[in-house]
């Protein structure tokens, strides 16, 4: 077959499959009634077949399109627009924020829109701080903290997150108050967390809270403080007092894989007893999780009151809903080490949820979890057992296939880890377009990888909405020439191909550069046009003679020769 051949049919190919998808499309209840609004085409990080994305039905506006994220500097756009709907196309290498001159590790924010992973990877996310706001949290009092919190996402509220994987991340936060801390949210409350992934991360929170100013219980100054740490999100709000878009609180988290090391320590203020929460998915609070997997490994040294679970530290559903509350289909593995010095004891470790204040409903749970207590306070209680650790670093590239990364394993206590991600690397080739602009539409062109086919890069080509001519209106006297100027609106617009047209050749023509040459006396319009002919634009041209035209016509007999 020749390479003509082969690239025609890669065209069917494509077009087929992209049929295909909207096929299945229409056949998805959840998109059926999206109406006419555009759908946009998309492709997923194994490049195997494209992603139609529907509007957002959680956004704002129905019609609103995916903003899609390409690098790490495009992540700020999530904080700059917290309720917008956003889409990886590509993974993102979170280690160029701090690279860049005058750069910072990734700050948490608020966030209540869409994130769609589309199976791409967050890698090397870095926090060494929380985020600006303060949210709130219980105790199994039903004390309410105000509480720092910690993670890609400070708050989500309301938010959607889908086939996110995030790998690599390093969570490393001291609190001076209430706080908490995970890789994906250090709070969230009424959001949909489904097929995403966590791995090679490890949070470590220092729990250092002071007494909360003003807090008094039963009128005496308060002498409890709340913090924890979770795999996936710190701390699940079940208040019942969800945001308007989805009702009630309902956080679920589905379909998720969790392999995280989790580290505690407790150096709250002696006048404090801690009420600490650690689990692999969420340290304590309120979400149904289901068909999730977890590998778990948890270290906490703890004074106050310890909370732990391989999934949930404690379950919580603090509005006093007991009805709700669904653990099902997910498998745990892994341990938790810990100590609790308190003669006062709770030292609660458990396979799924540490306590239990609400009792969800379990069904179809696995566990090889192992709880690892200790009596010995002396312990040292963080991954490293080593005073002096004897490091080697052995650095694993990248391919196609798979990301690059570096492990550390220290060759005393064999504790080992890998940080510093490389992306997947692609050898792109040529441009292709998947489909043009056109009707409004915006069109997409990719670039395969020449190594492996997967799709390596691609750019959405903006339709052109309008066109604006510098002359509307335009006066030529015979025989003279102007070229006139167009510009796309937007414009960054996809725009080859502009049609230029005369509606009567014999007053003026028209070359497709624009350029109109007067042909004889009257009236006529020129018009430039995209491809499709959807978008136009129009000059109405006058020919007329000049004084010594008319005397050349006239006297010089012109009309025969001129
Ligand atoms: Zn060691
Ligand atoms: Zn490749």
């Amino acid at each position: 077959m020749s390479k003509h051949q082969t690239a025609k049919k890669l065209t069917v190919i494509r077009i087929a499959a992209l049929c295909l998808g909207l096929i299945m499309l229409l056949g998805t209840t959840a998109f059926a009634d999206s109406g006419s609004v555009p759908v946009q085409v998309f492709f997923a990080a194994d490049g195997s077949a494209p992603i139609l994305i529907a509007p957002n039905p959680a956004a704002s506006s129905p019609a609103d399109a995916p903003t899609p994220i390409r690098s790490a500097k495009d992540m700020h756009l999530l904080a700059e627009d917290p309720e917008g709907y956003f889409l990886l196309a590509a993974d993102i290498d979170m280690s160029e924020l701090a690279a860049e001159p005058g750069g910072a590790n990734w700050t948490p924010i608020a966030f209540s829109g869409t994130l769609a992973g589309a199976g791409y990877t967050i890698y090397n996310l870095k926090i060494d701080r929380f985020g600006a706001e303060t949210a709130e949290t219980v105790d199994g009092n039903a004390k309410v903290y105000k509480t720092l919190s910690a993670g890609l996402f400070s708050a989500l509220d309301g938010a959607q997150i889908t086939d996110l994987t995030i790998r690599g991340a390093d969570i490393d936060v001291r609190g001076d108050a209430n706080c908490f801390a995970g890789v994906l949210a250090g709070w969230m409350q009424n959001t949909l967390v489904d097929n995403c992934t966590i791995l090679d991360s490890r949070v470590t929170l220092a729990a250092a809270c002071l007494p909360e100013p003003g807090a008094t219980d039963n009128g005496k100054p308060r002498t409890s403080c709340n913090a924890g740490v979770g795999g996936l999100a710190g701390f699940g709000a079940g208040n019942g007092k969800g945001s308007e878009s989805r009702t009630g609180n309902y956080n679920q988290i589905t379909n998720c894989r969790v392999d995280t090391t989790l580290v505690f320590a407790d150096e709250c203020d002696s006048s404090l007893k801690a009420e600490q929460f650690l689990g692999g998915v969420l340290g304590a609070g309120y979400a149904d999780i289901t068909g999730c997997s977890v590998n778990i490994e948890g270290w906490a040294a703890i004074r106050g009151y310890a909370h732990n679970g391989g999934m949930v530290g404690m379950f919580y559903v603090y509005d006093g809903t007991d009805t709700i509350g669904l653990i099902s289909g997910c498998q745990v593995s892994g341990a938790v080490n810990f100590y609790e010095n308190n003669r006062d004891r709770r030292a609660y470790c458990d396979p799924y949820v540490g306590e239990k204040m609400t009792w969800p409903k379990f069904a179809s749970l696995s566990s090889t979890f192992r709880n690892g207590e200790t009596r010995d306070y002396s312990a040292k209680m963080t991954p490293e057992q080593c005073d002096q650790p004897k490091i080697t670093d052995t650095v694993v590239p990248g391919s196609c296939y798979s990301p690059g990364y570096t492990t550390h394993t220290c060759s005393v206590c064999g504790n080992t880890w890998n940080d510093t991600f490389t992306p997947k690397v692609h050898q792109p080739g040529d441009w292709f377009i998947v489909r043009y602009p056109g009707n409004g539409e915006d069109g997409l062109r990719i670039k395969e990888c020449t190594l492996c086919g997967d799709v390596a890069e691609q750019e959405v080509l903006k339709a052109v909405k309008s066109l604006i001519v510098d002359r509307t209106e335009l006066s030529l006297n015979y025989k003279d020439s102007y070229r006139l100027a167009v510009e796309p609106d937007p414009s960054d617009a996809y725009w080859p191909g502009l049609k230029w047209t005369s509606t009567d050749e014999k007053v003026a023509t028209v070359y497709q550069d624009g350029t109109v040459t007067a042909a004889g006396r009257g009236e006529c319009v020129i018009t430039c046009a995209t491809p499709d002919g959807t978008v136009y634009a129009s000059t109405k041209v006058t020919v007329g003679y000049s004084p010594l035209q008319w005397i050349i016509k006239i006297v010089l007999f012109g009309w025969i020769w001129y």
